[in-house]
């Protein structure tokens, strides 16, 4: 039987190369290997966005979006987290048995005191047992997760270990972090420091929904220096990064002849430029024309998300009954 891995998706915006080459594309890869569940974690957002301007329109993006770059709806069960209402069930559950004092230890509680001191709700402080009902509503093992959210995972092996106690049961496996890729990627941004990331600003980023138009006028305006000096000098990292940028999107071939002609001190920032923003305009040309194409398809989206939540809620009903019973709750 394949393992179960679930994986959140913040309703945050749209995708740019970053996420792709980092997340998305391993997901892809990852939901003929494993039992997926790809889930739109709209009730999280609510921690930090209480009046959400366009939730609606945000996870319609995300969905939009994950389809576009291949995300297979009758491979993986892709649902939006809100449609699942024993999520929250279970999140009630496991508050029972989570105490302050390590929910107040959570890094990212102690990073949101600091971020939100206006608004330090009771969502923010168990924003890790809603994370553990995520993972345990269907007893994943595996977590595709960063390094910062190790902690988290910790605290979610803690609650279903805990239950599994209290209740003299074994109903929840415990979870591990897990990288799908061997080479994990760090996608650079256009800014000449740092990778790609929206917190950088708008012109560091190529969304995946951006025009070949928005595509060049980005990459003409990328971060360069004066070009070599000497040959064979090693690159800035601004340089670096383009190249980087490049080695992503470009025939190999592509990047050699660049490669050299930077050895060479012969390189032309400007035609280097331009053929970065062509290689990146031929990959990113059949998902942006996805994205079009889908965000239009309400009728298909909305099958989609019924399809995802049934799934979703299948496996969810499964885990509640046998909490409840564990719990004591019985019909009359
Ligand atoms: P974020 O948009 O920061 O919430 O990230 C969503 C996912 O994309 C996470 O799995 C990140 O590790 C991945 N990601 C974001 N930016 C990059 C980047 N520049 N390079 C590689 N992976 C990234």
């Amino acid at each position: 039987m394949k393992e179960t891995v679930v994986s959140g998706i913040r309703p945050t915006g749209k995708l740019h190369l970053g996420n792709y080459f980092g997340a998305v594309k391993n997901f892809v890869k990852m939901q003929y290997d494993y039992n997926c569940y790809f889930f739109i974690a709209d009730l999280h957002s609510l921690t930090t966005h209480p009046t959400p301007g366009d939730l609606h329109g945000y996870v319609k993006h995300v969905l939009v979006e994950y389809l576009a770059c291949g995300i297979n709806p009758e491979e993986t069960t892709i649902y939006v987290q809100s449609d699942v209402p024993e999520v929250a069930e279970l999140y009630l559950y496991l508050n029972m048995n989570a105490y302050l004092g390590e929910l107040e230890r959570s890094a990212s509680f102690k990073d949101k005191i600091r971020s939100q001191s206006d608004n330090v709700n009771a969502g923010l402080l168990t924003y890790p047992t809603l994370m553990a009902a995520d993972i345990l509503i269907h007893k994943a093992t595996k977590v595709p997760v960063g390094k910062d959210q190790e902690q988290h995972l910790e605290m979610t092996r803690t609650f279903g270990n805990r239950f599994n106690r209290l209740y003299n049961t074994d109903l929840f496996p415990e979870s591990f972090a897990f990288n799908y890729s061997e080479n994990l990627v760090k996608v650079p941004g256009l800014d000449g420091k740092g990778k790609m990331s929206k917190s950088s600003g708008e012109g560091s980023c190529i969304y995946l929904a951006d025009s070949p138009e928005v595509i060049r006028k980005k990459v003409s305006r990328a971060v360069t220096d004066g070009g070599p000096t000497a040959e064979n000098q090693p690159k800035p990292e601004a340089i670096q990064n383009l190249f980087d940028l490049m080695k992503i999107v470009s025939p190999a071939d592509t990047m050699a002849h660049f490669d050299a002609l930077y050895n060479k001190c012969e390189i032309r920032y400007g035609d280097f430029k331009k053929q970065l923003a062509e290689d990146m305009i031929i990959f990113n040309s059949p998902i942006r024309e996805k994205i079009e194409e889908l965000s239009k398809d309400t009728s298909y989206l909305r099958q989609v998300a019924k399809h995802g939540a049934l799934k979703a809620r299948e496996s969810a009903q499964k885990t509640i009954k046998e909490a409840r019973e564990l719990i004591g709750f019985k019909s009359f």
